[in-house]
């Protein structure tokens, strides 16, 4: 049963078309724009103060206050407290990293990283599908699909397996996917199937499918999801004994993580629980970089909702017939349309949000600075802190600000691109990675060879000093 206060309403101001929350929709039907969740604020029970959450810490053997996600139930209140899905979701922890400040170039305490690697499934993934996932009990789904460049389907495949609750089908490029995420789909015992070609082409597959089969679909055009990704920035905002920090760098792929930013942001702001937002920085792939493209070099702007989709058509149109593709070893951001690109452009408005690009090698670079200062992440989830580091150089970002960095995916996920990386030699760098651009590992730290011998044991380790 949904809550009466809640509603979806399409993003295009022109239309601004409204239904329940009872409905399955994947767009508009009058516009074909994303849709909203929104809420009748006055009618709910909304703290005065973010600290009014910190009671349920003390009541964690209740599911929902244990989430990470729902303790915050009262900001994402579309379902009855009973629908709720939950499988112990959004627990992160927001650490300040001094040897990854130092990289950054910003004071020792003031580069954060945001971990969502401690996820069940390992990726920020759950505290989105925790949401779809009980949107898909309300209306009685039995069966979910979603396509995936590895991470969603690891996350829909465990709320399957976790929940009983409905069947799971996942659709994936038959290229590269990370098997740490392709095991996943895989041990969960959802149903998997390998599309000859890339996510882009998985999504259109499974868009038409869940069409015709009458499937729920679970890609993040759900508007639910973003409500449970909200809670990503509300245990950012918790971690810091609830100040707002300057800076929010978030990976951008299909932009439903920074949408969902600002979502949160903007509702927490409208609703008096915050004072100032703080700004975001979205950082492509320089592989996989339509958004700096269209906001960069395009001037691509929300523009109150009035966005120039007759240049974004355009844009595409030209990438189509050019026959471009999205290449990055940071696989779980190797998007070419992103599905969340009007909400993201919102975002950006709202959070005065800067868009960048970064190179697989600064990734990786910053993927190593990152594991040695203590968080292991996959190669997505380490364009922030490569994108901070860009930031920092041109002066947007100053020392003395306080930059959250989102680490989005587990290290584990990718080990074939951290292997990879640490094995790499000066003069021989990995041959996968050097077919894809990675030139040098200056962060390396490789396996060392050594006899089974324990006088040449220690040789080499008085050698390493
Ligand atoms: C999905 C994903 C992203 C991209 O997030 P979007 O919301 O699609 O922009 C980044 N990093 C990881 C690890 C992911 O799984
Ligand atoms: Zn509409």
């Amino acid at each position: 049963m949904p809550t009466e206060s809640a509603y979806q309403i399409c993003i295009n101001p022109a239309c601004r078309k409204t239904y329940s929350v009872d409905e399955v929709l994947s767009g508009c039907t009058q516009c074909g724009n994303l849709l909203d969740i929104a809420y009748d604020w006055n009618k709910l029970p909304v703290p005065k103060s973010l600290r009014e959450f910190e009671a349920r810490w003390s009541s964690r053997s209740n599911p929902l206050d244990y989430s990470g996600v729902w303790r915050f139930r009262e900001l994402m209140r579309f379902a009855a407290d009973d629908q709720i899905v939950t499988i112990g979701e959004g627990q992160t922890q927001l650490r300040a990293t001094a040897s990854v400040a130092k990289y950054v170039g910003v004071k020792d305490q003031n580069l954060l990283l945001q971990y969502e690697g401690l996820n069940p499934s390992g990726s920020f993934k759950d505290n989105g599908m925790t949401a779809a996932s009980t949107h898909a009990r309300m209306v009685g789904a039995k069966m979910t699909a979603c396509a995936s460049t590895g991470n969603t389907s690891a996350s829909l495949a465990i709320y399957g397996s976790a929940t009983g609750l409905f069947d799971v089908v996942v659709f994936v490029g038959s290229g590269k996917i990370a098997f740490g995420k392709l095991s996943q789909a895989l041990d969960y015992g959802s149903k998997t199937l390998q599309i000859e070609g890339d996510f882009d082409d998985a999504l259109k597959q499974v868009r038409d499918v869940c069409k015709a089969e009458k499937i729920y679909l679970c890609n993040s055009v759900n508007p639910f999801r973003l409500e449970g990704q909200k809670s990503i920035m509300f245990r950012v905002l918790e971690g810091l004994g609830w100040d707002v920090p300057d800076w929010i760098v978030a990976p951008g792929g299909n932009l439903g993580n920074s949408s969902a930013f600002g979502k949160a942001f903007s509702e927490l702001k409208e609703l008096g629980l915050i004072s100032r937002i703080p700004r975001l920085a979205v950082i492509n792939a320089a592989g996989a970089n339509t958004l700096n493209q269209l906001y960069g070099q395009q001037g691509i702007r929300w523009n109150g909702g009035y966005t120039d989709d007759a240049k974004i058509d355009g844009f595409f149109d030209v990438m189509d017939r050019e026959n471009r593709r999205a290449s990055t070893l940071a696989t779980a951001i190797e998007i070419n349309r992103p599905v969340n690109l009007k909400k993201c452009l919102r975002a950006l408005d709202v959070c005065n949000g800067v868009v960048r690009e970064v190179s697989d090698q600064a990734i990786l670079d910053a993927k190593a600075k990152i594991g040695a200062g203590g968080f292991g992440c996959e190669p997505a989830s380490a364009a922030s802190v490569a994108g901070a580091r860009l930031l920092r150089e041109e002066g947007i970002i100053a020392p003395s600000d306080r930059v959250v960095c989102i680490l989005t995916g587990h290290q584990l996920k990718d080990p074939n691109a951290t292997v990879g990386y640490h094995s790499s030699l000066p003069h021989r760098i990995d041959p996968k990675l050097a077919s894809m651009g990675i030139q040098s590992a200056s962060f390396a730290n490789g396996p060392v060879p050594v006899p089974n011998n324990l006088e040449r044991i220690l040789e080499v380790l008085r050698e390493l000093g």
